[in-house]
């Protein structure tokens, strides 16, 4: 018997991703680590579906959240920030 699944209409906002290396820990690959100014941040969600890494989940009240051991500090979430609210910076 086939199983049946969801299609991608039924998936909740936020489960369709292309995610490419959460199941290796890149976060060492870079110096470099997103900073989000949340008074300015509009939660829109940019962030989490441009990361290359899948680094950048959305937190329960909506604002992102980086797991340090995927980021691997390209910069591709601040730059894709429609408001740039997303700062670099090194990673302590
Ligand atoms: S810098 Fe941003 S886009 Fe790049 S891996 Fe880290 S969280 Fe993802
Ligand atoms: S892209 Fe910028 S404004 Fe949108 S959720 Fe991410 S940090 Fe917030």
């Amino acid at each position: 018997m086939t199983e049946s699944k969801p299609g991608w209409r039924e998936l909740p906002r936020g489960a369709v991703s292309i995610k490419s290396s959460t199941e290796y820990e890149t976060g060492d690959w870079g110096i470099e680590a997103p900073e989000f100014d949340r008074e300015k941040c509009t939660k829109c969600t940019f962030c989490h579906f441009f990361c290359p890494e899948g680094a950048i989940e959305v937190r329960e009240d909506g604002f992102p959240e980086v797991d340090l051991r995927y980021c691997k500090g390209c910069g591709v979430c601040a730059e894709e920030c429609p408001v740039k609210c997303i700062t670099m910076v090194v990673k302590k």
